[in-house]
């Protein structure tokens, strides 16, 4: 094994012990529902969730895919739940939210990837919560072919899919996955409906160079990508990849404006950035602008 690297000071995160976290996870248990906040053990989840800002992962905890980055579970995942839709609407409702990330496990094992039922999702928020914006954290679809397609026009506010890492790192690190095929779905969505937002995301301290993390973001701008996220890489348990290095503040503060004089309209890039870290109050000054 690899030593583990310590953590540095600037990964400090506050305790969830709040109110406005234990209505949160009120809400979430008694809809039955699972988050990306729990299921990848996000250190944002105190801040968060005392905001009533969650994560809701769709279609079952359990991955088709391996990431190995990634904390979800892997296996064969269980049939889709049909009532799903209804109660993340009315947990979105419940909670009063002004925007809502939904995202879900990988379902290489459905003909559709999912696609369906994300629909469905989308389609029961706006009916139940109209003022609410969405925003979708997708899986890639490989070689779903009319998936996309059908997600995109179901007519998310915000369509995020993470290219999660540089290209070189993509066998080690996400080996299900292919590159410039996560780059040409997000492209598709901008082809598809240009009034849709995308976004996408990438973890840094994988072994990633300052070089391709600038090609990554010229990469983004070709293909017509709105928003970025960076955020620092940390390891959820001594089975998955290595940290290689914590990047500094300094280094994510040099990230973030290059990534916006290179266009980005809204640009997140600190060490503690995941891809729905104030996901809700970014938009709503995005849209008030
Ligand atoms: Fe959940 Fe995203 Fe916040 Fe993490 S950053 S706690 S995943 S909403
Ligand atoms: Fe995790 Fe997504 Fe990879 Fe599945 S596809 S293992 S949920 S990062």
């Amino acid at each position: 094994d690899a030593p583990v690297l310590r953590k540095p000071d600037w990964i400090r995160v506050k305790a969830p012990v709040s109110q406005g976290f234990k209505e949160t996870r009120e809400i979430v248990r008694s809809k039955g529902l699972v988050t990306v906040c729990e299921e990848a053990a996000c250190p944002n989840i105190g801040e968060c969730w005392e905001k009533k800002h969650a994560t809701m992962m769709i279609m079952g905890d359990t991955c088709t895919r391996a990431c190995a980055f990634c904390n979800i579970r892997t296996g064969m995942p269980a049939a889709l739940d049909e009532k799903e839709p209804e109660n993340v609407a009315l947990a979105v409702e419940e909670m009063g939210l002004n925007h809502v990330v939904i995202t879900s496990v990988d379902r290489d094992d459905l003909a559709d990837g999912g696609a369906e039922h994300f629909e469905r999702v989308i389609r029961a928020i706006r009916a139940r919560a109209p003022g609410t914006t969405i925003e979708i954290l997708t899986p890639d679809f490989l070689r779903k072919p009319g998936a996309a397609e059908r997600v995109i026009d179901a007519q998310p506010d915000v369509f995020n899919h993470n290219l999660e890492t540089v290209p070189r790192l993509y066998r080690a690190v996400r080996p299900g996955s292919r590159y410039f095929h996560s780059l040409r779905l997000l492209e598709k969505v901008k082809e598809r409906d240009p009034q849709q937002f995308t976004k996408s995301g990438i973890m840094v301290g994988l072994g990633e160079s300052r070089d391709e993390v600038m090609q990554v973001m010229d990469d983004m701008r070709s293909a017509g990508i709105d928003f970025i996220t960076i955020g620092q890489y940390l390891q959820p348990t001594r089975k998955h990849a290595a940290v290689d290095r914590f990047v500094t503040p300094q280094e994510f503060k040099s990230y973030e404006s290059i990534a916006r004089a290179k266009g980005f309209l809204m640009v997140s890039a600190t060490p503690l950035t995941r891809s729905s870290y104030h996901a809700d109050a970014d938009f709503a000054k995005l849209r008030a602008a």
